[in-house]
């Protein structure tokens, strides 16, 4: 690969380990701190549009997530009783069928992280950077210990130094390399709502991906496999508040009163928090290169947003392909870096926009000359041009 010899990536989430396993499999040197580990990762599932499936093929796991899921086209909207009231046709495009595969993500990351270890790269659980520090050359870095949110970093004294042409934040909405790179410019902003998620069996009537509106509450039902599937309620949740696990079923049932049929059978079958998980949706994005020198940001790091287009882990997988296939094609890291950065803002800027313009329309949010714009060409328009556009 012209452009690096070795990278050390920061996150071993979906978009750190497509990116592991696309410069592994390109003979790049590649290694992985995770704080975490994989167990952790955000149990429940997500979709994987077909844009995504496309640059999953890329590294050679698309067929195992869709024998690991459940492939499906259109979406639908049911009324709050469970009638289905339209269907969302697939946008015809560049990227073929199945349109969607909703997926676990334990088994998602399962796949990528197996993709990446086949192909050289080291995946070390329980780390983190310590430290930076960059010269003309490469990127000095020294790792600390560190397994979870609610615990420090510890440093390892120095015993753990290593250099690396590049270093790769792919390390969430919280992203510790976007600090290093532009301190407190981009902090995730509260949109004032949340998702409540409950993995559960899945009924014989949910086949595909179904939306119900029921005022400000938003259910989601999605298909996992064959056997299961998980619900997400979008809620709002004014003044970013903290719940005590042991209430979780309880506050998830409060909220789904008003819908009846087959969805308020599922309500009313949600008695045990533990399958229940609770998470404040925020925003950002950074409008700037995601990068200086010899250090990059992507995915979540560099633009989240809520999922009302279930593509920001397809963006994530976007810009790791798109980052491998840069590094590979320019013999400096500059252009490369550059390159790579100018193909992926203006896509991603997409998503994180209409987004959150979707959710501050359907939640009767205040909406911006900017929203209105883009709500015109609704769901069907977004996916339409996601489709049409090569990533
Ligand atoms: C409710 C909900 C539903 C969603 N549904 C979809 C969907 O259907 N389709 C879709 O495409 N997207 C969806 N998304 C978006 C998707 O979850 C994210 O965009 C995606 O996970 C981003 O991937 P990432 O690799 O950039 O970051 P993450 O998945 O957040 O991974 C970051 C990793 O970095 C690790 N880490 C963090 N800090 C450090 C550190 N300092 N040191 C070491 N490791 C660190 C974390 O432990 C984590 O493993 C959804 C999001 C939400 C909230």
């Amino acid at each position: 690969m012209p452009a690096v010899d070795s990278v050390l990536i920061q996150g071993g989430g979906v978009g750190g380990l497509t990116l592991a396993a696309a410069l592994a499999q390109r003979g790049v040197q590649v290694d992985v701190v995770e704080a975490v580990g994989s167990d952790a990762v955000l149990g429940v599932g997500l979709n994987q549009p077909s844009n995504v499936l496309a640059a999953l093929d890329e590294i050679g796991v698309r067929q195992a997530c869709i024998d690991a899921g459940f492939p499906f086209e259109e979406l639908l909207l049911w009324s709050p009783a469970s009638e289905q009231v339209a269907a969302i046709p697939p946008p015809a495009g560049l990227y073929g069928t199945p349109s969607n595969n909703a997926i676990s993500r334990p088994l998602y990351n399962g796949i990528l992280r197996e993709a990446a270890e086949r192909a050289g790269a080291r995946i070390r659980t329980g780390a983190t950077v310590w430290e930076l520090t960059e010269d003309d050359a490469g990127v000095e870095v020294e790792l600390a210990t560190w397994t979870g949110k609610r615990t420090a970093p510890r440093r390892d004294g120095g015993a753990d130094r290593r250099r690396y042409d590049l270093v790769v934040g792919f390390d969430g909405v919280r992203s510790r390399i976007r600090e290093h790179l532009f301190g407190d410019r981009y902090v995730p902003v509260p949109t004032g709502f949340a998702v409540w998620r409950v993995v559960m069996p899945r009924p014989a009537d949910v086949t595909h991906i179904v939306m119900a509106l029921s005022g400000d509450v938003k259910a989601v039902l999605t298909p996992t496999s064959r056997t299961e599937m998980y619900i997400a309620l979008v809620s709002p949740e004014p003044g970013n508040p903290r719940y005590e696990r042991a209430d979780f079923a309880r506050l998830v049932r409060e909220r789904m009163t008003s819908f009846s049929g087959l969805i308020g059978q599922l309500r009313d079958g949600i008695t045990d928090e533990q399958y229940v998980s609770y998470a404040p949706l925020e925003s950002l994005m950074v409008r700037e290169p995601w990068f200086r020198g010899r250090v990059a940001i992507a995915g979540d790091a560099a633009h989240t947003s809520p999922p009302h287009l279930a593509q920001g882990a397809a963006m994530a997988v976007e810009d790791a392909v798109v980052l491998a296939a840069s590094l590979d094609e320019h013999t400096s890291l500059p252009d490369a870096l550059d390159a790579w950065y100018l193909r992926r803002r203006d896509r991603a800027a997409f998503v994180a926009d209409m987004s959150l313009a979707l959710l501050r329309q359907e939640t009767g949010s205040e909406l911006t000359p900017a929203d209105l714009e883009l709500l015109q060409m609704g769901i069907p328009g977004a996916q339409a041009r996601l489709a049409a556009q090569s990533y």
